[in-house]
């Protein structure tokens, strides 16, 4: 049974390499059956908080990433957050102690200090000098009953160990090179390689998919695992994500937290697989792909060694393609709270008026690139408060005596059997021929009269969804503000 585990410190919100993480995890548990375990490490204390924590499950359960074995749910291998399990890590560090994997070491801070800065004087790397391996059990008991305070070491082994990276292939690592690292401080705290190890043993954790930067924490891990005499899981290391500058991704180039796409309405199952071909490929040129063919498609095997391109713009397309592939009736139920929030909703909406909503979403549809498109661009349909930019009344009312042309249309539209692309197209044109205006300017000027601006979806679409009464209200208003203010 294949056992993953994403396990982040809750020091920060959930980033988007830590989601990409917990993505990749998802995915390979969902595509093999296996169990998706969440563990919040949260012994940093200080750094660590319930706000954090509810945030990085809010992100992920936006995402869709749900947990088999964690928080809130709980599980057979729990508790899920790591300050809970201090004692199983204390007592992980006492059996190896007692199998000679581990000695207590009582060197000061100043001690190990003076000697590292005279090795670095004499040019010499400083690794710690195993001073305490030499202590016989006589000294031993003597400072424990003085209470001296000491850490725990792990006695590294000598000789060269390796592991198969499931990303970067085979990795070899040279006991000679790894100082005997702490496993608990001298306030009894366990170190991270200690927790992280015992926990993923306890729980049973048979392949760790994590952050490239915790490649140089895998030797030591690695020992641990075996001088506990446990199984070591398969390791599989994810390439950073950097910038379009290929600098490491962050708060420079713009949003690096989840939630702040979801706020920007991007849509999470873009979101998903976007961050899923974020280093990782099908092993062809497919890019669209649902949640369940993603869990379909992926392998570990899959990822990429290279480093990944966070690119805004390709994020947007993901978007807008995944906007562009919503049933009319999810769209109309995504689009609601952006309406809400901007005054803008009616409940006839999803009732009397849910066929006109609808034709009104896939009008602005092909244009929108964020959910939050179809409150702006959608407000000259969904309110009647027009704003009228300035720059585009000059340009495109004024100065042809458009006032008169739109007192004739008016009546022309106000004629008309139907009110619909076709008719009021017709109308249109048909009054520029006999007022000896061009067809373009008085389509301009009506744009600008009904919507406020010079871009708008097909004008005589917006005319025939606005309808009749609307439209004539608006052109009326529009005449209002030539005559006003004519200068
Ligand atoms: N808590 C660690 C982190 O957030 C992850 C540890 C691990 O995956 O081994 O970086």
């Amino acid at each position: 049974m294949i056992r993953v585990r994403f396990a982040p410190s809750p020091t920060g919100y959930l980033h988007v390499g830590g989601a990409r993480t917990a993505l990749f995890n998802w995915l390979y548990a969902r595509r093999t059956g296996g169990v998706f375990v969440l563990r919040i490490e949260d012994t940093d204390l200080e750094r660590s908080s319930d706000e954090m924590v509810g945030g990085i499950l809010a992100g992920l359960r936006w995402l869709g990433l749900d947990w088999d074995e964690g928080p809130e749910i709980g599980g057979a291998l729990g508790p899920y957050f790591q300050s809970q399990r201090l004692d199983r890590h204390r007592a992980m560090a006492a059996r190896l102690v007692a199998e000679d994997h581990a000695y207590y070491c009582y060197c000061t801070t100043d001690t190990l200090k003076t000697k590292r800065e005279a090795a670095e004087q004499a040019g010499a790397a400083w690794r710690y000098d195993r001073t305490c391996c030499a202590l016989t059990p006589d000294d031993i008991a003597a400072r424990e009953r003085a209470g001296t305070p000491r850490v725990v070491r792990f006695r590294v082994p000598e000789g060269i160990t390796r592991f198969d990276d499931l990303v970067h292939g085979p990795i070899e690592f040279d006991g000679a090179n790894i100082e005997d690292f702490v496993l608990l401080r001298s306030d009894n705290q366990p170190t991270y390689q200690l927790s992280v190890v015992s926990d993923d043993v306890e729980m049973k954790i048979t392949h760790v998919v994590r952050g490239d930067d915790h490649i140089s924490n895998t030797p030591k891990q690695i020992l641990l695992y075996r001088a506990a005499g446990a199984d070591v899981p398969k390791f599989a290391h994810v390439p950073l994500i950097l910038g379009p500058d290929k600098k490491r991704l962050s708060k420079r180039h713009g949003a690096t937290s989840v939630t702040e796409y979801e706020k920007q309405g991007y849509l999470p199952e873009a979101m998903f697989n976007f961050l899923a071909l974020l280093g990782w490929s099908p092993g062809n040129d497919d890019e669209i792909f649902s949640r369940e063919a993603l869990v379909g498609a992926f392998a570990l095997e899959g990822i990429s060694g290279g480093n990944a391109i966070f690119n805004p713009e390709k994020l947007d397309w993901f978007n807008q393609q995944h906007i562009m592939r919503l049933a009319p009736d999810e769209l109309a139920m995504r689009v609601k709270p952006w309406l809400q929030t901007a005054g803008l909703w009616h409940d006839d909406y999803l009732g009397d008026r849910r066929a006109w909503f609808v034709e009104v979403l896939e009008l602005l549809r092909p244009r929108a690139k964020r959910l939050g498109d179809f409150a702006s661009q959608g407000a000259l349909f969904f309110g009647d408060a027009i704003e009228y930019d300035p720059a585009a009344v000059d340009k495109h009312l004024r100065g042809f005596g458009m006032a008169q042309h739109f007192e004739a249309l008016d009546a022309a539209f106000a004629a008309l059997d139907t009110f619909d692309p076709a008719s009021t197209e017709a109308a249109v044109r048909g009054l520029a021929e006999r007022a000896g205006v061009k067809a373009g300017v008085l389509i301009h000027a009506v744009r600008v009269a009904l919507t406020g601006k010079t871009v708008s979806p097909g004008l005589f679409d917006v005319l025939s969804l606005l309808g009749r009464a609307r439209v004539r209200a608006r052109l009326a208003a529009a005449q209002r503000l030539l005559l006003t203010s004519s200068s």
